[in-house]
C-alpha cells in the first residue's frame, strides 16, 4: 500500500462528532470545575428552583453521559444530535423549570393541607416499620400507582388527548421526558404524591437520605428517553430500558398500549402488557394533523410547541379536518370511476 492509498483509507471524524465531542468535554468540565463566574451571575437573579437545577454539577454529569451513550450507541443512526425536535423537547425543559416546577410545588403543597384537613383519617401510623422496609413500600406502591396512571392515560380518551404529546415525538432525546402538557403533571402528581401522604410523616422526616435515590430515579427517567440502543443485560426483567421504552413510543400498531411501567417493568409482566420483542422501532403519533416544528428556527418551535399545548382541546377541529379529507378522497376516486365509464 503506497502513502497515498493508506492516507486515503485513514478515516477523519467529522465535524459533526467532533463539534458533539467538544460539547460532551464542556459538559464533563463544567460538572468538576463548576460554570464560569459570568455565568453565574446570569442566572443569579432567578428562583432558586431553576438555578439550582442550571448550576448543579449533577446535571451537567447526567447530560454529558446520556450524550456518551447517545453518540456511542444510537437506536436510531440518522437522527442528527439536534434536531427539530430536541430543541422542542429543550423549550419544554425550559418551560418546565421556570413555570412547571414552581406550579407542581404549589399544588403538592395545596393538596397536602387538603389531605391533612379532610383525610386525615387514612394516614397510616408507619412509625414502628423499618426506615429502609418504609422506603421500599412507598416506592413499590408509588411506582405501581404510576404503571396505573399511565393505563388510564392511555385507556381514556380524554386523558389520551394530553398525553398523546408525550408520544408525539419522532426523535426521542434525553428531554423528551420533559414533553408533557402541564395538566398532565397535575394529574400525575396527585396521584404519585398519595402513598407519602398516606405513609409519609416519618418517611418525609428523611428527605435528606433519600436525596440522592430521588435524583437517581429523575434522571434515569430522561436515560430511558434518549435515543440509546440499551437493554441493560438482565436488569430488563426488573426494570424499563431504553429499548422497552422506545416500544412504548413505537409508531407501530402492533405495540399499542404496551411497556407502561415508570420504573419497574415487572406490573407490565404482571398485567400482560409487557412486549417481549427487542426492536427499536419509529416513534410518534398516528395522526397526520400533529403539530410538529417544521424547521429548527426559534419560530417554528415556539409556534409549532403553542400549537401543541392547545391540541388537546381542539379535537373537534381534527375530527372536521379527518372527514373533510376522507370526503374529498371519497369524491375524487367517485370523479374518477364516473370519467372512465
Ligand atoms: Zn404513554
Ligand atoms: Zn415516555
Amino acid at each position: 500500500m503506497n502513502r497515498d492509498s493508506a492516507f486515503m483509507s485513514l478515516r477523519l471524524p467529522s465535524c459533526r462528532s467532533l463539534a458533539y465531542a467538544v460539547g460532551v468535554l464542556i459538559l464533563f468540565f463544567v460538572a468538576l470545575f463548576g460554570l464560569p463566574n459570568f455565568v453565574v451571575r446570569t442566572v443569579e437573579f432567578l428562583p432558586n428552583s431553576i438555578r439550582w437545577i442550571l448550576t448543579d454539577p449533577t446535571t451537567f454529569w447526567a447530560v454529558g453521559i446520556i450524550a456518551c451513550l447517545e453518540w456511542l450507541f444510537p437506536a436510531n443512526r440518522s437522527q442528527p444530535a439536534f434536531s427539530a425536535g430536541y430543541f422542542q423537547d429543550l423549550l419544554y425543559f425550559f418551560v418546565w423549570i421556570a413555570i412547571v416546577a414552581a406550579g407542581v410545588q404549589i399544588y403538592v403543597e395545596f393538596l397536602n393541607s387538603l389531605f391533612k384537613g379532610y383525610f386525615g383519617f387514612l394516614v397510616i401510623d408507619a412509625s414502628s416499620l423499618p426506615w429502609l422496609a418504609l422506603l421500599v413500600i412507598s416506592f413499590l406502591v408509588g411506582d405501581l400507582l404510576a404503571w396505573f396512571h399511565h393505563f388510564v392515560r392511555h385507556k381514556v380518551a380524554l386523558f389520551w388527548r394530553f398525553h398523546a404529546l408525550h408520544h408525539s415525538q419522532t426523535q426521542m432525546s434525553l428531554f423528551t421526558d420533559f414533553r408533557v402538557h402541564p395538566m398532565e403533571y397535575l394529574i400525575a402528581q396527585t396521584i404519585i404524591i398519595l402513598p407519602s401522604f398516606i405513609l409519609g410523616t416519618h418517611l418525609s422526616s428523611r428527605a435528606g437520605d433519600i436525596y440522592w435515590l430521588a435524583i437517581l430515579i429523575t434522571w434515569y427517567t430522561r436515560f430511558y428517553h434518549a435515543n440509546i440502543r440499551m437493554n441493560l443485560g438482565w436488569l430488563k426483567y426488573v426494570l424499563v430500558t431504553p429499548q422497552s421504552h422506545r416500544v412504548h413510543h413505537s409508531a407501530s400498531a402492533e405495540h399499542a398500549d404496551k411497556n407502561f411501567g415508570v420504573m419497574l417493568c415487572i406490573w407490565d409482566r404482571m398485567f400482560g402488557t409487557h412486549c417481549d420483542e427487542d426492536c427499536y422501532p419509529s416513534t410518534g403519533v398516528p395522526d397526520a394533523y400533529f403539530p410538529m416544528p417544521t424547521s429548527r428556527s426559534p419560530r417554528a418551535v415556539v409556534t409549532s410547541y403553542l400549537h401543541q399545548l392547545a391540541y388537546p382541546f381542539l379535537p373537534a377541529k381534527r375530527e372536521q379536518k379527518d372527514r373533510e379529507r376522507i370526503t374529498s378522497r371519497t369524491s375524487a376516486a367517485t370523479e374518477r370511476t364516473a370519467s372512465r365509464v
